[in-house]
């Protein structure tokens, strides 16, 4: 089983940029290179704003360069789970905010004309068992009723559009599709460096500290500026404030399959090539890339005692996952695994993102937390931290205004995550055993 360190979709960048050195200045210091803090940068130098924008390793060594690349509206648990959760209004209040980040993020794409094998199939909430059909009828009608962008389809209809046949019924989120994510990633990097922003790679902050101006520190040198931008996500550090107190970076691994053959490609269908993931407790995710490589993966997940980002490399849980595999794509029982690699998403008590200021003089800025959506989520809330920072807040992302408590200290909080997390897996494997 061939483990990558990073993923298939990122390798370091020829060009690296410096690291800090030195003592300087600039108007916003953003922390993070991922989709987050890239899309800041890009909007607020447009804006004639001075940054600098600091990273751990290189840009797109976190999330950005590592996910599946699901470009999808899935906000929280899911779209239901808000509604039943925070009631009808502000449900759907998520379930648009949800459909507007993938928008977005469509709209950047087009209009900075990113080469990243964007494919606007939709993505489907698959069921693979009976078991799975009344909710997720339910859902579909919830959806309809308050006229969200999805589309129930039924055994039939799955059938009709050639799907793989595992994958009994679903429903279709209609915006959105999937993406290759190292190529987004680096297509930003290219865009923020062109723009004029300064950017620091290798370049790990230790601590910011507050006086008439912040001061953001690396071990060789720092910065002051007006104001600060927090985009480490799952990756933040004990660092970074109290951000650890509010997420949980929880492992999450895919894999890559070789290219399909005509003849594979033939045995399994699928010619509209939606994004997949299964309507499971915790998701299977299926898709396919431009290249006709197989990218699977998700389904157990990992939390590190301490917050701490956990070891990635699991020959036993990737012996699970082909299993998994090879049982909902039998067609492809001669199909090879190439290698399997994984990341940190950043996990809430709510499931839903973080946005706003740290600090009371409000110049402390963070926007974190996607729980495993933020392709989409990031790229807008990157954009809209800028804005915030620039003093023009947009009404939308009042919908994310609450009071999130504090995650318990250890040894609850993994106590916690275990009793939140193992009877999700149990339900998950009693269904798949019915399936045999
Ligand atoms: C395996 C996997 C599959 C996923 N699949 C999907 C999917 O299909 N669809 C979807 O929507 N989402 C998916 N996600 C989630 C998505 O990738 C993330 O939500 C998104 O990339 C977050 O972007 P970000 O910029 O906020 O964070 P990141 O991309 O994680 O970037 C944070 C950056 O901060 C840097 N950093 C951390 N600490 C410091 C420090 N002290 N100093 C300087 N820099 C620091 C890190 O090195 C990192 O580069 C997946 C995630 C994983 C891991």
């Amino acid at each position: 089983m061939q483990f990558m360190d990073v993923s298939p979709w990122v390798t370091q960048p020829d060009d690296l940029m410096p690291s800090l050195k030195g003592v300087g200045r600039a108007d916003v210091v953003i922390i993070g290179g991922g989709y987050t803090g890239l899309s800041a940068a890009l909007r607020l130098r447009e804006q004639g704003v001075d940054v600098a924008l600091l990273e751990k390793d290189y840009c797109g060594m976190g999330a950005s360069g590592r996910n599946a690349g699901h470009l999808t509206p899935t906000i929280g648990k899911d779209v239901f789970t808000c509604i039943k959760t925070f009631g009808e209004e502000r449900g759907v209040a998520l379930a648009r905010f949800g459909d507007k980040a993938v928008e977005f993020t469509q709209d950047f794409l087009r209009d900075r004309d990113i080469d990243c094998d964007y494919a606007p199939t939709g993505n489907i909430i698959a069921g693979v068992h009976g078991d799975q059909y009344p909710l997720l009828e339910q859902s579909a009608a919830i959806a309809r009723k308050v006229g969200i962008h999805m589309t129930f389809l039924d055994e039939a209809a799955m059938r009709g559009r050639g799907l793989p046949a595992s994958f009994r019924f679903g429903i279709l989120e209609t915006v959105g599709g999937h993406l290759h994510p190292g190529k987004y990633v680096a297509a930003l990097r290219r865009l923020v460096i062109a723009a004029g922003v300064r950017v620091y790679e290798n370049s790990a902050v230790q601590a910011i500290t507050e006086g008439p101006a912040l001061k953001v520190c690396t071990a060789t040198g720092e910065i002051s500026a007006e104001k600060v931008l927090i985009a480490t996500n799952a990756y933040t550090g004990p660092t970074l404030g109290l951000m650890q107190n509010r997420l949980l970076p929880v492992r999450v691994s895919q894999f890559m399959t070789a290219p399909l053959s005509e003849r594979q490609l033939a045995a399994i269908g699928w010619p509209n090539r939606e994004g997949i993931y299964t309507a499971h407790e915790l998701l299977e995710n299926y898709r396919l890339t431009a290249d006709n490589r197989l990218i699977g993966g998700s389904k157990w997940v990992h939390y590190a005692f301490g917050n701490r980002l956990a070891e990635g490399n699991r020959p036993a849980l990737f012996r699970r996952l082909a299993g998994v595999f090879r049982r909902r794509f039998p067609e492809l029982h001669d199909l090879e695994i190439l290698g399997f690699w994984g990341g940190w998403i950043a996990v809430t008590l709510d499931f839903l993102p973080l946005f706003g200021v740290s600090d009371q003089n409000e110049r402390i800025h963070y926007s974190l937390g996607y729980n495993g959506h933020g392709v989409a989520q990031a790229t807008m809330m990157g954009a809209a931290s800028a804005d915030a920072i620039m003093g023009r807040p947009w009404d939308e992302l009042a919908v994310l205004q609450r009071r999130l408590w504090p995650l318990p200290p250890e040894p609850l909080r993994w106590l916690a995550y275990q009793a939140l997390i193992k009877p999700l897996e149990w339900k998950d494997a009693l269904l798949d055993r019915k399936i045999g």
